[in-house]
């Protein structure tokens, strides 16, 4: 006993005994270590598999950010894939499974703004409502949750309310004075209780103040006040409103104000209902005017696209508002030129 005793108080056994058990732990631990790592290779492998199948699941993001810890924004850069292919519900499903598991208030806040915005594309126009108001309870100058709501309310036609967003935005000073103007147009517009007439002679006040308006103004009054329209000819720039007047009925046409009118008289020339110019500033209606004179076999036609000054996207519909950047009164028009579809008696049978 004596001996082992001496033995085991031996300095030198001692740091054998000290550095075997280093060996083994740190033995184990590295197994350890290579053993969970090869697992959660696995794991993630199968997981990317998945993925680059197009098969990841709402909850695997969720995973992917608690077990991998992946960052957020490379999460919300993956989920946003989703919204590239239009299946917002899937990307909302995401924004959701998130939001249970995210602490951090900035990180919130970013989801629900993901979430409203999702919403809005989508056309859920009321959930994207709520959550923006959601959002402003509790970070109340958060622009994009105001800019979004004015452009919701917009969309409801709820006037009164967009108004008071743009008061908010006002308090912020941002300029939002055009986007005000706009939009007392559109209540004027959708007025149920203003008469026709009263409303056109108030939309042309509005015009004289915001003459970007021009084709909204225009549009009604051809629609609703012809006449109108036919004595304040001098007023507008009827290049922006080209479409409108070569698509209008012949009967709708005052030919005595068309005929002191220079452009007017060029495209009515064009579209065939007189013969007053021989040629016109405008190419596209130039060149159908000579096509017309020189009998050519080819009608030509005119057809019309629209580009957004701010984004640059072409539409084939004018809309006052881009639905793709979302500025107001924006696009330009251009006409372009098209064949002729030619009309026969011959059946086609
Ligand atoms: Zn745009």
């Amino acid at each position: 006993m004596d001996g082992l005793v001496v033995e085991y108080r031996d300095p030198l056994f001692g740091v054998m005994v000290f550095f075997t058990l280093i060996f083994v732990i740190s033995f184990l631990t590295y197994s350890f270590g290579l053993y969970k790592e090869k697992k959660s290779r696995a794991e993630y492998r199968k997981l990317l598999q998945r993925f680059e199948l197009g098969n990841l699941k709402e909850e695997d993001y969720v995973h992917l950010y608690a077990t991998y810890n992946l960052p957020f924004d490379s999460i919300i850069l993956l989920a946003s894939t989703f919204l590239h292919k239009g299946e917002y519900n899937k990307a909302i499903g995401v924004y959701l499974a998130l939001l249970e598991h995210v602490t951090e208030r900035v990180k919130k806040e970013e989801l629900l703004e993901l979430l409203g915005k999702t919403y809005f594309k989508g056309g859920f126009l009321q959930r994207s409502k709520e959550i923006f108001l959601k959002i402003l309870k509790f970070s109340p100058r958060n622009n994009n949750a105001l800019e979004y709501l004015l452009l919701i309310y917009e969309k409801l036609k709820e006037f009164d309310k967009a108004q008071e967003v743009i008061e908010s935005l006002n308090e912020l000073e941002i300029d939002i004075n055009q986007e005000e103007l706009y939009i007392q147009t559109l209540k004027l517009l959708n007025d149920p209780l203003i008469s026709f007439e009263k409303k056109s002679h108030l939309l042309l006040e509005h015009f004289k103040i915001n003459p970007d308006i021009e084709r909204i103004v225009v549009k009604y009054l051809l629609q609703f006040h012809k006449t109108l329209f036919w004595e304040n000819l001098a007023l507008f720039d009827l290049k922006k409103s080209l479409d409108f007047l070569w698509y209008l009925n012949f009967d709708d046409i005052n030919f005595d104000a068309v005929s002191k009118n220079g452009l007017l008289k060029e495209l009515y020339t064009a579209k065939g209902y007189i013969n007053e110019a021989s040629n016109s500033s405008i190419f596209e209606l130039d060149m159908i005017i000579i096509s017309k004179h020189a009998n050519s076999h080819f009608k030509t036609d005119l057809n019309f696209r629209f580009i957004c000054k701010k984004c640059k996207t072409v539409h084939p519909i004018y809309e006052s508002r881009c639905p793709h950047c979302h500025k107001i009164l924006t696009f330009k028009i251009e006409p372009e030129l098209t064949r002729k579809k030619i009309e026969t008696n011959q059946s086609l049978q």
